[in-house]
């Protein structure tokens, strides 16, 4: 038997069909709403959809990365292009923002991809960071333009470019999205310079919070944030814990346990062998949800084939993902094959359309940009443009002609694609809902 639930009702099915056992067990009512968000999203383990006259399942979509989505779903993704498809709203809204504010960082990462960036941005965009009073207007505008579109509650991701907690106006801008957009606050950082007032903050704002670690032993931790201040400054590992433990203290404080998911995020490291399973208990310990283990770009110039992962490494990483640990949510890479990855797609594997960067642009400053490829933020061609007061409102931006255009020319132009599963999972939801007889019947619902 398995079990499936849309936002309040509860199905089990064994077959093709599915039974909706609210309606027959009283007891049942309620049961979903009172799931905590983040179990219900984060513990799903794939995607139905089916037609809801009959109760027919008419496709599995097998894996959904909760995590890439949270606090958000696959399925708002899925309804919003229901809505395009049945002609409900205009065109897609930006469902997920992806924010690089501010271009400083303290660390040195070894294969830093943002280096590059931000020397590009300073020169050609004039870019470094962007002012709390604009940050603002361009936030708000944003959320009226999604708003428009069905999305009132817009996942807003701050990464930066550098390092976020460094940013002076984050507590601002965090409590302005929050409060006055009504988005839903995802925060990535090392937490090297996470103060008290910035973790009470994320306690009280934010729906996900993922802390980044260079590496999971002391040694990788050092050799790959590469901080160039004396050895009695430096951030490390066991710090970065400790800041966890205080972000989920001050959770439990404002009693928001069941929405708040704390975690962290790692790339796979020579040096963090024998790590990985240690930091995932010390996670547990401290009542974080999640820890990613991923691999990462292949340096420029270097070809990935020639960085294998190790037996112990592999073995590790298997034991990891049986999560016998009992965190919420364990993620670690498709296939253990290689450290790094190479992100270059087949012809045959292209996606007919880009959705990413309709639903997931990312804003570097004022500027969009369709998608966090970092060739793509290199190169103006791939900007919708600047948001600013007069010619260059969004709706222009992502509406006319030039964008219209260039979402056409994409992905067919992409040699190598950073969203390409997304981008595969709704093309084929967009296609079944163009099939199916009656798409205004469709549903889709999480499977446990
Ligand atoms: S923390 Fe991030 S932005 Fe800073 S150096 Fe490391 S990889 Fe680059
Ligand atoms: S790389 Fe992928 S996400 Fe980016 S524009 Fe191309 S198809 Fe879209």
């Amino acid at each position: 038997m398995n079990i499936a639930i849309s936002n309040n009702k509860f199905y089990i099915y064994d077959d093709a069909k599915l039974e909706k056992i609210n309606e027959f067990n009283k007891d049942l009512e309620g049961v979903v709403e009172n799931i905590p968000k983040k179990e219900r999203l984060l513990k799903a383990k794939s995607m139905i959809m089916i037609n809801g006259k009959d109760n027919t399942i008419i496709a599995t979509y097998p894996i959904i990365r909760a995590q890439h989505f949270y606090p958000l779903s696959i399925l708002d993704f899925a309804y919003a292009i229901k809505n395009v498809v049945c002609k409900k709203i205009p065109s897609l809204p930006i469902l997920s923002l992806d924010s690089h504010d501010y271009n400083f960082c303290d660390f040195n990462c070894k294969d830093c991809l943002a280096v590059d960036t931000r020397n590009w941005a300073k020169k050609n965009l004039g870019f470094t960071n962007i002012k709390p009073d604009e940050y603002e207007k361009v936030l708000f505008k944003i959320a009226e333009y999604s708003k428009k579109r069905g999305c009132d509650s817009i996942r807003f991701e701050m990464s930066g470019e550098g390092n976020p907690d460094m940013y002076p106006y984050r507590s601002r801008i965090m409590k302005y999205a929050k409060e006055v957009c009504n988005m839903q606050l995802v925060y990535i950082s090392s937490g090297s310079l996470l103060n008290d007032q910035l973790i009470d903050d994320l306690a009280k704002y934010a729906s996900y919070v993922r802390i980044s670690l260079p590496g999971v032993t002391e040694k990788a931790y050092d050799i790959y944030s590469n901080q160039k201040c004396v050895p009695s400054k430096k951030f490390t590992l066991e710090k970065a814990l400790n800041n966890i433990k205080k972000i989920i203290e001050r959770r439990s404080f404002y009693k928001r346990d069941g929405e708040l998911v704390v975690g962290a995020r790692t790339c796979m490291r020579p040096e963090s062998e024998g790590g990985y399973l240690e930091t995932a208990r010390r996670l547990k310990d401290l009542g974080a949800d999640s820890f990613q283990v991923v691999q990462i770009l292949v340096p420029e110039g270097n070809n990935y084939k020639d960085y294998p992962i190790s037996t112990n490494c592999k073995k590790e990483l298997i034991e990891l993902n049986k999560n016998s640990i009992g965190l919420m949510h364990i993620q670690t890479p498709a296939k253990l094959d290689y450290v790094y990855y190479d992100r270059g797609i087949e012809k045959e594997s292209k996606p007919s359309e880009c959705f990413s960067s309709m639903v997931a642009p990312i804003l570097y400053g004022p500027h969009l940009i369709v998608c966090t490829h970092w060739e793509k933020i290199k190169d103006l061609k791939f900007h919708y443009g600047k948001i600013d007061d007069g010619v260059n409102e969004i709706e222009d931006i992502m509406q006319d002609e030039r964008a219209t255009k260039l979402r056409k020319e994409i992905p067919y132009s992409c040699s190598s694609c950073c969203s390409i599963f997304d981008n595969q999972i709704m093309t084929s939801i967009k296609a079944q809902l163009l099939l199916a007889k009656n798409p205004e019947d469709i549903e889709f619902l999480l499977t446990y």
